[in-house]
């Protein structure tokens, strides 16, 4: 892969932004690239590239200092998602949910709370994961049957989860489970609690096969009889929903980065090869059609990076519609990660439907970014709703 220096949005970064997003981009190029191919063809959990992420400190960006962690900002996490996602969306992926199933305690979290769990995941020794979607409850988390009767001073967890990234690697789920069935409003019926995965009672019920993100084992949970202190539980009783919508205010960008980053690897995949293919006599590239399709791949891959870092500098600044803005940056950059990996096929010709290229496995990675965490019309409700609320 080529280093795409001056471009890439670096005028608005902070030296150590910079610096950081290199040091990514060198790891990813050099050693995560040259696995991509294999860990999706193998779609065995990459070990070797959780072990590659935790030895050069890349998880513990998004956690503070206090916690062994680099104590960055959500743009610098999200810099360094797009920079492993360029090369492999399945290794994105581990820093992104290490983030998402941490947010939880970072936000609600008590202090010795934080202190006993962040520093295992700020290094990589630990894993995490979050748990939300059940198989009745998807797009509609009220409709979450998982259920947590208090029994003294613990909780006992009996239900399930579906579709639960790297819940079956993880040494932790965050569980949103119902423990106020009584509650009038369904956003107080939930609860988030931290699982240990090595209790009794937590079991994977199955791994799933996918389209793409192949080496990211998502995960079908069966809980019984699983008991937990008390002392797990995150935040108020009843304050689940809100938990988990404050997170994904913060883990949304990290999926539009992964978005962001396949997009420029099918983008510079495309480039690379309309330069050395040669019909009629001459490279493609030089084709004005074949230049039209980079030219859109480029200019929209462009404006979703823009979107995406605002929109991590509205959240970070506080911004009272964040939940808008993380909404409109993974929907516009899942979006053009779709069409952009689409259309590089289209510059690949026959050749971009066959894996000896790397392109029609960044299609498939793609079409994730507009499913998870919020579908696409989730996305758009979201946004129309703060619009709506505005006016
Ligand atoms: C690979 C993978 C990894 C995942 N990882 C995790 C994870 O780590 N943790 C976790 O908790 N979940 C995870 N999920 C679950 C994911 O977030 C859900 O699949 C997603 O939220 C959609 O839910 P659903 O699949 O039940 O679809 P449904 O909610 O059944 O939606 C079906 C269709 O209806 C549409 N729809 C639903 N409601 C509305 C509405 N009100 N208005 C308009 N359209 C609507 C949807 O957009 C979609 O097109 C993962 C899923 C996958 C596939």
């Amino acid at each position: 892969m080529t280093h795409n220096g001056p471009i890439l949005g670096s005028t608005r970064l902070t030296e150590e932004q910079l610096l950081l997003r290199e040091a990514v981009r060198v790891l990813a190029d050099e050693r995560v690239a040259p696995r991509a191919a294999a860990i999706d063809r193998e779609a065995e959990f990459p070990e070797d590239m959780r072990q590659l992420l935790a030895e050069h400190d890349v998880f513990a960006i998004p956690f503070a200092e206090r916690h062994g962690g680099l104590g960055a900002d959500l743009l610098t996490l999200v810099l360094a998602i797009e920079q492993l996602s360029r090369a492999c969306a399945t290794t994105g992926l581990l820093l992104a949910v290490q983030s998402l199933g941490a947010i939880p305690i970072q936000i609600a979290g008590t202090e010795e709370q934080q202190d006993r769990w962040l520093p295992g995941l700020a290094s990589g020794e630990k894993l995490i994961a979050f748990g939300l979607t059940e198989p009745d409850a998807g797009s509609d988390p009220s409709g979450i049957r998982t259920r947590a009767v208090r029994d003294g001073d613990e909780y006992v967890i009996d239900g399930g989860k579906r579709f639960i990234s790297h819940a079956s690697v993880a040494d932790y789920v965050v569980v949103f489970a119902v423990t106020n069935p009584e509650a009038e409003k369904p956003s107080r019926r939930l609860s988030a609690i931290l699982v240990e995965t090595d209790r009794p009672g937590f079991k994977v019920a199955r791994i799933e096969h996918k389209m793409g993100l192949r080496g990211s084992p998502t995960a079908e949970l069966a809980f019984d009889g699983l008991r937990v202190p008390v002392g797990n539980r995150l935040g108020e009783e009843g304050h689940g929903f809100a938990i988990a919508m404050q997170t994904f205010e913060r883990s949304r960008p990290g999926i539009a980065a992964q978005a962001v980053g396949i997009a420029q690897g099918a983008l510079e995949a495309a480039a690379a090869y309309a330069n050395q293919r040669k019909q009629f006599g001459r490279p493609i590239g030089e084709l004005q059609m074949i230049q039209a399709l980079l030219a859109d791949m480029d200019a929209a891959t462009e404006a979703a990076r823009h979107l995406l870092y605002t929109a991590c500098d509205e959240i970070e600044a506080g911004n009272t519609h964040a939940a808008r803005w993380a909404a409109i940056a993974k929907l516009v950059a899942g979006d053009t990660a779709m069409r952009v990996t689409t259309d590089a096929v289209q510059v690949f010709g026959g050749y971009g439907y066959i894996d000896e290229y790397p392109v029609e496995r960044m299609m498939r990675d793609a079409k994730i970014t507009q499913l998870y965490e919020g579908t696409q019309q989730i996305q758009r409700l979201i946004v129309a709703r703060s619009l709506l609320a505005r006016s």
